[in-house]
């Protein structure tokens, strides 16, 4: 089960073993994670073999412990598989657009339907509701009921057991009025209880509707029969897209995986609660994320984003250095965010280059300098843009009002501004050096 990779990644995080063995062993906890839950056994192989490529050929951030950046290329690897980066396209490519809900009894299909019914009505689609459901009793109540609520037509016939026939009637309907999306729920159970039977009506029903899309409804529970199942599903008619359901009872999810591989549709949307606006449109990330244990994910990925702030930090006072641009306090001001969130500043310190030549820092004087960043950060949160770019326009005025403004002392706004014009003398006494520099290289 999918379950299992966040014991492995919790094991290889704290593990006593060297290194590279414990490499290995997590790689054969993934495969056999992902194996066990249907995961197509070549694709896992792929996998593990990219992520085995990147070891060798990527080397580790300072920022990072060795087994946490490893961790990242795992999240990363996977997450490509779910689809990268790549939001879902969930915004129709045409009008009039039919979306056909198929799924096991229970999976939430009718709960689905009025959800995407919603959704699709806030962005500002005519949308309308199909009940084709015609064995589950009070199935059509159901969906009348969430219509009503959200105030979107619902075409149903009570009695009648011709699904194909009220499914083709309805669609019908809508299209002449108009209806921009039209959302069909289907049975999830055949009346003889023959599932058989069942997908033989989707056919019939596909057949009838030439839907636009087929959408699969299901469990994220539903573990290791997701991939015959969606695989049956996908024969019976063309499955383009699939949303997990009751995410928000389970961490598994795994059958997802399972199901994207035997249908190669993409999830779109995932459900996160009985209520109507708990749906979320897909993302790959945050879902890998939940499957390795968000606790350990997220403090990886923060660290990460901070050090790519960082870079753009670093490219840009090489520019400054360059004579190319001027250092802003604005720049000071996403310099301070950055290291705020790459950890504590004795840790930080100790990854700056140079600083570690200064000797130690006593312990009292980080916690004065983390106190000194808050405060600092606050007289900045204080300052118009025009200032934060071009400090020098600050005066005594706007010292006082950014003072009162930020709830600190005119003595410490005096203080960072004097700071800054430090900063920026000694980055000329610098340039001016490295001028030097080149000049008494330029002459051997
Ligand atoms: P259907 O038989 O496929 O039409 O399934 P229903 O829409 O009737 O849903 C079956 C049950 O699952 C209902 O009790 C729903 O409230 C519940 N359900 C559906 N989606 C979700 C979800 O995302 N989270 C939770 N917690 N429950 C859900
Ligand atoms: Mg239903």
């Amino acid at each position: 089960m999918l379950d299992n990779i966040k014991d492995a990644v919790r094991k290889f995080l704290s593990g006593s073993s060297s290194y590279e063995q414990a490499v290995d062993e997590f790689i054969k906890d993934l495969q056999k994670a992902l194996i066990s839950s249907d995961v197509n056994v070549k694709l896992v192989f792929s996998l593990s073999n990219k992520i085995k490529e990147r070891l060798k050929k990527e080397k580790p951030p300072s920022s990072l412990e060795r087994r946490e950046w490893f961790i990242k290329i795992v999240y990363d690897e996977l997450s490509s598989l779910f689809g990268g980066d790549k939001q879902p396209d969930v915004v129709p490519d045409k009008i009039p657009y039919v979306i056909m809900l198929v799924g096991v009894q229970g999976s939430g299909k009718t709960t689905t339907a009025g959800k995407l019914a919603y959704f699709y009505k806030k962005k500002g689609f005519k949308v309308a509701l199909v009940g084709a459901d015609v064995y589950r009793p009070a199935a059509l109540d159901q969906l009348i009921q969430l219509g009503d609520l959200i105030k979107v037509p619902v075409y149903g016939e009570q009695g009648n057991y011709d699904a194909v026939g009220i499914a083709k009637r309805g669609v019908e309907k809508f299209l002449s009025e108009k209806y921009e999306i039209i959302i069909v729920d289907t049975a999830g159970r055949h009346g003889y209880g023959e599932e058989t039977k069942l997908l033989e009506e989707m056919k019939n029903i596909y057949d009838a509707l030439k839907p636009d899309e087929v959408t699969l409804v299901i469990d994220a529970s539903i573990g290791q029969k997701a991939f015959d199942l969606a695989s049956r599903f996908n024969q019976a008619s063309k499955v383009g897209s699939i949303i997990i359901t009751k995410m928000d009872g389970t961490a598994k999810g795994g059958g997802a995986l399972s199901a994207v591989a035997a249908t190669g549709a993409i999830i779109k949307f995932i459900g996160t609660g009985e209520k109507i606006e708990e749906l979320e449109v897909f993302n790959p990330r945050r879902f890998v994320a939940r499957i390795l244990g968000m606790g350990d994910i997220e403090t990886i990925i923060e660290k990460m984003k901070a050090l790519e702030d960082y870079d753009s930090i670093q490219k840009k006072m090489e520019e400054v250095m360059s004579g190319k641009t001027k250092l802003t306090l604005r720049d000071f001001y996403k310099q301070m965010i950055a290291l705020r969130k790459m950890g504590p500043l004795s840790k930080i310190l100790q990854l700056m280059p140079g600083v570690n030549m200064l000797g130690q820092i006593p312990e009292d004087q980080i916690k004065v300098g983390e106190v000194k960043m808050r405060r600092w950060m606050a007289i900045m949160n204080s300052m118009t843009y025009q200032e934060l770019d071009n400090p020098s326009i600050i005066d005594k005025s706007r010292i006082k009002r950014i003072a009162f403004g930020s709830g600190t002392e005119i003595d410490e706004v005096k203080e960072l501004l004097d700071h800054f014009n430090n900063v920026q003398k000694m980055l000329k006494m610098i340039k001016r050096r490295k001028r030097d520099v080149e000049k008494l290289f330029g002459q051997f």
